[in-house]
């Protein structure tokens, strides 16, 4: 599997990038601080990369600001512990 210099995660294009950032932020209670914030195409390897730097990706603040984040974040919480249940 061809890897960046960078040793980040390559993502085939910016729409799954743009995906997997919003699924991070669901998996993962970041407060804005401490989390990827956008994502960005990478000179060394031509595929796209998250960022913690820079400004927040247009999606990304689309899904905090609907309150969609929250509603999913929820979720998965309450699948995590249907799933230690068992
Ligand atoms: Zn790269």
């Amino acid at each position: 599997m061809v890897t960046c210099a960078s040793n980040k995660k390559m993502f085939p294009s910016e729409s799954i990038a743009e995906e997997a950032l919003i699924s991070a932020w669901t998996a993962y209670d970041y407060t804005g601080k401490n989390g990827p914030v956008g994502v960005y195409l990478c000179d060394i390897c031509g595929s796209y990369h998250l960022t913690s730097k820079g400004p927040t990706n247009k999606r990304l603040a689309d899904f905090i600001a609907s309150g969609e984040l929250r509603r999913n974040a929820e979720a998965s919480r309450w699948l995590d512990k249907l799933k230690k249940r068992k």
